[in-house]
């Protein structure tokens, strides 16, 4: 069932989903060669952690990080490790859950790390171009099969492939609440959007195939043509008129 939030709830959320922005922030300096996802994870919660707030992530389902790190060809849920370096050229999807006050913020983006390939920048690009693009949807009248209409149009123009097995979603109480975000969609067909609504619209844009793999970790997902994949996703809240970005920090 779709929540509605309330004005007690959307002020949480807002402290939440700039805290999540935030400790984004905070790793961007971080991101260089030779460092571990490990090292970034931990500035993640302890960022996390002195803003008063807890990772989402840290045990959901078992997951052993406060952020999932995402190197290259894996596309999201990469599980941080002291044994996994970043390199310089790499391009890195960092995911980042906050809770505070019982709701949650949910934020990705995707780095460079030095100088990357023509390729990759325009990949990560257009993936957040296409987040851009959504958000023109995410008001009242709309519906949620427009949102993942304009993700997938506007990055197969560019001739990339959206991951289908993962979606956005609802975010509030819960991490991942109703309704399921797809990032592919009809115009028209879906939930219908209302003031109050609080949901994470996040693009998972592959250079190559839409197809991917699971690890047997349980958790890494990959491209199955080993082709670079980009992430990028706000906390977006539906109001009257324009959408607040609840995770956007600048
Ligand atoms: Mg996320
Ligand atoms: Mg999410």
């Amino acid at each position: 069932m779709i929540q509605i939030k309330n004005a007690e709830q959307i002020k949480a959320m807002r402290l939440a989903g700039r805290i999540t922005g935030e400790a984004l922030l905070v790793v961007r300096e971080a991101l260089k060669d030779g460092v571990t996802t490990k090292h970034i994870d931990d500035l993640i919660r302890k960022y996390i952690e002195k803003c008063g707030a807890t990772p989402s992530f840290l045990g959901y389902g078992g997951f052993t990080g406060s952020a999932c790190i995402s190197i290259n060809d894996e596309v999201i849920h990469g599980i941080p490790s002291e044994k996994r370096y970043i390199r310089e050229g790499d391009i890195v999807k960092i995911d980042v859950g906050a809770c505070i006050h019982g709701v949650h913020g949910d934020s990705a983006n995707t780095f460079a790390v030095g100088s990357v390939s023509a390729e990759a920048t325009a990949l990560a690009k257009a993936t957040k171009e296409s987040f851009f693009e959504a958000i023109k949807c995410a008001k009242p009248g709309f519906r949620i099969g427009d949102i993942g209409h304009a993700v997938e149009a506007y990055v197969t123009e560019r001739g990339y492939s959206v991951v289908r097995e993962f979606v956005g979603h609802g975010i509030g109480k819960d991490l991942h609440e109703d309704p399921s975000v797809p990032n592919y969609g009809t115009p028209g067909r879906g939930a219908r959007l209302f003031p109050g609504m609080a949901i994470a619209i996040e693009p998972m844009v592959n250079a190559g195939s839409s197809k991917i793999r699971q690890l047997a970790d349980g958790w890494t997902v990959k491209t199955a043509d080993g082709a670079l994949s980009a992430h990028y996703e706000h906390t977006v809240l539906i109001t009257e008129e324009e959408p607040e970005l609840l995770t956007y920090v600048g």
